[in-house]
Order: structure tokens, then sequence, then C-alpha cells
């Protein structure tokens, strides 16, 4: 793997194009759930005939399909189903995690790191969206056990950037260890955004997603004034994108049906990203942000309409963008 590095201010910014460099050969994947499935088949599916990957996943549907996807694949790497997460980091020099919440990383990485593991000088790369406390403590686990090096490496791009392999990874990683992980990483996604030492790809994430969060229910808001003014919504959508208030739900998931054929609401806010996942996203920045004395007056008052909505029958399991429905948003 090659890699062209582009200076962004303080940031590096890499992307990935293929050569013949080495790589580690033993790889394990734990979690396969909409992310990591897809994330795990890319993984498998660009190594060598002479790598292998073991899966694990809880759920043995996930697993046992996963399985059967990759040895009816004509090539890349060998694939073992794993009884546990510990059997299947037991070979590995690579260990990537992509698991729900903060709880379920504290507890596979409790099951992984026995004095029964055989010492490696290992690379855990987590690539699940939690606070970045939980994400330094789990890392000091692995230095105190003598197993290598744990990283922070949470992804954008949602299920369609796992499927097509073009996640971008926020890394937070000392530099000495890139050109170990990065590799790695553009297997599954086309963009690694070096963030800083270990824990600051989370910390990036969730300021990131805490922004998203309020520009939503800032657009819906918004929306929803100027279409009870009696403005067109399409109208008003066109003068939000060429003017100060341009965002990305307003451009490119404008929470009004109608406005964008192709965005979520317009199908009654089916697909897209989760309200649960962004009420899961917006309680660990603001865990983050009391972790750092970080004030969150806004964030406070969107958790509660996210917390509320994600449970309520006409909003629950739709598209975030659907607080505008919430809100009161006029809908016809
Ligand atoms: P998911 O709930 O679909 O999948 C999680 C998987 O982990 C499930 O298959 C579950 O069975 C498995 N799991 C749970 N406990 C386990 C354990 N102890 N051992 C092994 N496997 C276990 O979640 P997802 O949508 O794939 O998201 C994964 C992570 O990525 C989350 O932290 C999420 O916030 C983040 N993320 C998701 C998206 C998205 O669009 N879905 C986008 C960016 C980031």
């Amino acid at each position: 793997m090659r890699v062209a590095v582009t200076r962004l201010g303080g940031l590096v910014q890499r992307r990935g194009f293929a050569s013949t460099s080495r790589r580690l050969d033993n790889y394990a994947f734990i979690g396969l759930g909409q992310m990591g499935y897809q994330m795990a088949k890319n993984l498998q599916s660009k190594l060598k005939p002479s790598d292998k990957v073991a899966i694990f996943d809880v759920n043995p549907t996930a697993l046992e399909s996963l399985s059967a996807e990759m040895k009816a694949a004509s090539s890349g790497a060998a694939v073992d189903i794993a009884a546990s997460a510990h059997d299947a980091s037991k070979e590995a020099d690579t260990v990537i995690t992509c698991l729900p919440e903060p709880q379920h990383v504290r507890g596979v990485y409790d099951s992984i790191l026995t004095s029964s593991l055989p010492k490696k000088d290992r690379l855990f790369i987590d690539c699940s969206t939690i606070d970045p406390t939980t994400s330094r403590q789990v890392a000091q686990t692995v230095t105190d056990a003598g197993q290598g090096t744990f990283v922070d490496a949470p992804m954008s791009g949602g299920v369609v950037g796992a499927t097509a392999g073009t996640l971008t990874f926020m890394l937070g990683a000392e530099s000495s260890i890139l050109p170990r992980v990065e590799p790695t990483l553009f297997l599954m996604g086309k963009k690694v955004l070096h963030c800083g030492g270990q824990g600051a790809g989370l910390s990036a994430k969730l300021a990131n997603n805490y922004l998203l969060a309020l520009n939503n229910i800032a657009t819906a808001e918004a929306m929803n004034l100027g279409i009870r003014c009696g403005l067109d919504p399409k109208v008003l959508a066109n003068v939000l994108n060429v003017s100060t208030g341009r965002c990305w739900p307003s451009e490119i998931n404008n929470p009004v049906k109608g406005v964008l054929e192709n965005a979520p609401a317009s199908r009654d806010y089916r697909g897209g990203f989760g309200i649960s996942l962004m009420r899961k996203d917006l309680r660990l920045a603001l865990v983050a942000a009391e972790a750092a004395q970080a004030k969150t007056e806004l964030g406070t008052v969107g958790f509660g309409m996210y917390d509320k909505a994600a449970e309520r029958e006409d909003c629950k399991n739709r598209d975030f963008s659907v607080v505008y429905r919430y809100m009161g948003g006029k809908e016809e």
C-alpha cells in the first residue's frame, strides 16, 4: 500500500492506493453488525490467499452468513469462524473491533486480554464510536497486558461507505505506528484523518457528530419557520443552500419531504442514519464534554429532543432528520 500525504493545516490526510509492500498476515474481526459485516468482507476480499481472517460475533447468524459469503468468493484471505473474541485474537497480528457501545468494547477486550493469550506485539484497531475516556482505559489495559498497541479509528460514511469500501477513518494513534495502521484501514476505506494521539480520533468524531446533531435540529426549525411563514419548501432550501445557513442537513439531508427526492424525508424517513444512533453519539459527546469541562448548553437541550423522538412511535427507527416531525414541522 502506498500512501499519498497531504497536509491540511495541522491535520494529515492520507489517501491510499494499491501497491505490493508487505502486510501483516493474521487478522481478527470482531463485531459483524451493519458496519462490521461489510468492512470485514472488504478486508478479507482484498487480502492475499496466504493471509487469514478470523471472525467473531455473538450473533451466530451474522457469523455464518458472512463466513458463507467469504468462502463463496473466488479470491481473498482464508476465513476462520472463531468460538469467541479471545479465540479469534489468539493468532492475530491485527485485531479489528466494531462494536455498539463502550461497555461492549470494554467487555470484549477484557475477554481477549486474559493470561492465556499468547504474548505478541499486536495492533488493536477499534472502529466503534465510544467515549475517549473508555477508549484510553482500554488502550491502557492492552499496554499493561504487554499485547501491543491499541488505536481508535471511528469512521464516517455509514453502511453505504462500509459496503463500497469508501469510509473515512478518524485515527487516534501515535505517529510512529501510522505505517502499520493505515494500510489496513485503506482496505476498508478511502481516507484516514490522523487527528493526534490515542483517543483523538474519537474526540474528533464526537465533536463532528455534536455539530451535525444540532445543525439537524436547527435546519428543521428554520425550515418549519419559513414554511409556516408561507414559503415554498424548495424555494427556502435553495435560499439556505447559497446563503450562510447552508449545512449538510439543509443541502444533502433536508428534513422536509419533497425538497430532495433521494433524502430519507421523502420516504417517510426510512433508511439513512438512525435516530437512536444519533442519540447515542450525542450522549457520548456530552460525556466527553463533561470530562473535558466543555460547556454544552445547546447539546443538552438537543439530547432531550433526540431522546424523546427516538421512542415516539412515528419517529423511532427512522433517519435522524425525523426530528422535523417530532418538533411539529409542517408536513403537507
Ligand atoms: P450494530 O449494532 O449493527 O453491530 C454491532 C455488532 O456487534 C452486532 O452484530 C452485535 O451482535 C455485535 N456484538 C455485540 N456485542 C458483542 C460481543 N460481546 N462480542 C462480539 N460481537 C458483539 O452496529 P453498527 O451499526 O455496525 O455500528 C458499529 C459501531 O460503528 C457503533 O459504535 C456505531 O456507533 C458506529 N457507527 C455506525 C454507523 C452506521 O451508520 N451504522 C456509522 C458510523 C459509525
